[in-house]
């Protein structure tokens, strides 16, 4: 079987910086990381492909730096990658992103499954994978907690739904979204290590795809990101305060606490 996952680089929320001047979220690839949901995603197609056969393809669109996460999921275990980056490309919303997306999955070739997270850590809007199933006219379900094949032609999928479970059979090909319930990610094996610098992550630009230029970008995005606001105050820095003999000490904090106006 074919699987493809799409994989996101996301800004490690614990490490997000506002740019104070343009209200936009700092990228760089010593804040990013791959989204977290996506390792179960790229779990799910691995599992599945140790079980019935097959390849596993990535897929990220982004800047040069996502290669990153590409290579990361190489030495999980991926067998080929894929990255979707062009300047044209930049400012897209969800509906621009899940358009350019699917228009490159057309080229790279035909899926019986992809896989992505359920949502991002860095814009948590949850609409890329079934945006993706509708722009290629094919199944879709979300928030995957357990996979099983039991009828031909078929997937069973179970998801949570409030307290309940839900059990549907998606017919394939199709888009599932997963969940952190689903599965443990595996870690990279020492083969993928050494694997990773082998493969070649191939990049596709707007001039590889058939693409429609008023639907790729900022111009084919109906929602636009005004700013980035942070709500909760930024954590205040710890001070130690330092003397030879407990007098020094007494006199230092003394000092910093007039430097801070609370004496
Ligand atoms: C703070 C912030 C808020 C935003 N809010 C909105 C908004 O409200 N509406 C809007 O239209 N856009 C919004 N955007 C833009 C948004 O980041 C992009 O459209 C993005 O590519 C997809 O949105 P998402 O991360 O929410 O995807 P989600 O749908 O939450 O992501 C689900 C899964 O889709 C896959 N996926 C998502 N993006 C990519 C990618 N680039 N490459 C490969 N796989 C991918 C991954 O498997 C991921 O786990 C926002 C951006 C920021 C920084």
């Amino acid at each position: 079987m074919k699987f493809l996952v799409c994989i996101k680089q996301v800004v490690d929320t614990s490490k997000m910086e506002v740019d104070p001047a343009t209200g936009r979220l700092k990228r760089n690839n010593a804040n990013s990381i791959m989204n977290p949901l996506d390792r179960n995603a790229l779990e799910a197609a691995l599992a599945l492909k140790d079980e019935k056969g097959g390849t596993v393809t990535v897929i990220s669109m982004g800047p040069p730096q996502a290669g990153t996460v590409l290579k990361e999921a190489i030495s999980m275990g991926a067998d080929e990658a894929y990255l979707v980056t062009d300047r044209a490309f930049g400012g897209a919303d969800t509906l621009a992103t899940s358009y350019t997306l699917s228009m490159a999955i057309r080229k790279i070739g035909t899926f019986d499954l992809i896989f992505c997270g359920q949502e991002s850590i860095d814009s948590n809007t949850a609409q890329i994978g079934p945006e993706i199933a509708a722009t290629l006219g094919i199944s879709d379900v979300s928030g995957a907690i357990d996979l099983s094949f039991e009828k031909d032609g078929f997937i069973t999928v179970t998801r949570q739904m409030g307290d309940d479970e839900e059990v549907l059979d998606m017919k394939l090909p199709g888009v599932i979204t997963c969940t952190a319930e689903l599965n443990r990610p595996r870690y990279p094996s020492i083969r993928g290590i050494l694997r990773k610098d082998e493969v070649e992550i191939h990049n596709i630009t707007s001039q590889d795809m058939d693409v429609d230029a008023g639907r790729i970008g900022m111009k084919g995005s109906p929602t636009q990101v005004r700013q980035v606001r942070p709500v909760v105050p930024p954590k205040k820095e710890n001070l130690r305060i330092e003397g030879k003999t407990a007098r020094e000490a007494v006199d230092a904090l003394f000092g910093a606490m007039q430097k801070l106006k609370l004496v």
